[in-house]
């Protein structure tokens, strides 16, 4: 087993989204990788709103890219395939990095947004 494998990350017991990486929580699971997992937004702000999460805890996305790239690079990925596999070529992703910009759980996240009005739009 190498450092990159899951079962070697860091991973905190008092965080929702480990817990549904953990599969402690329920959530509806749309994608696994070895690096994340991708899920339905319980809230969902457009038809298509999935979060991939990377299976290591970190709190936000430049900490889980200056972590594990190879993670961050597949939590891209990992919403190219759910897009597609949901039907969109077109897709908006949004890392919401702090309190002030809207971030309300402090487990790295991206959102994947498709379908209809998108939230989050930059202009
Ligand atoms: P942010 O506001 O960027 O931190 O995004 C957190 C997102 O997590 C929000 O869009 C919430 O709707 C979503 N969320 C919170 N709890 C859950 C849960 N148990 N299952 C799925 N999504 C959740």
């Amino acid at each position: 087993m190498t450092a990159e494998t899951a079962a070697d990350v860091p991973t905190d017991p008092s965080c929702l989204f480990c817990k549904i990486v953990a599969g402690e929580i329920p959530a509806e699971v749309v994608h696994t990788t070895e690096r994340t997992v991708a899920f339905r937004d319980i809230a969902p702000k457009a038809p298509l709103h999935v979060l991939v999460v990377p299976r290591e805890h970190q709190p936000d996305a430049a900490a889980i890219a200056e972590s594990n790239p190879l993670a961050t690079a597949e939590m891209v990925t990992a919403a190219r395939a759910v897009a597609i596999a949901e039907g969109h070529d077109d897709y908006r992703l949004v890392f919401n990095t702090g309190a002030g910009a809207g971030q309300t759980v402090f487990h790295a996240h991206l959102h994947l947004l498709a379908g209809g009005d998108l939230p989050f739009a930059a202009g």
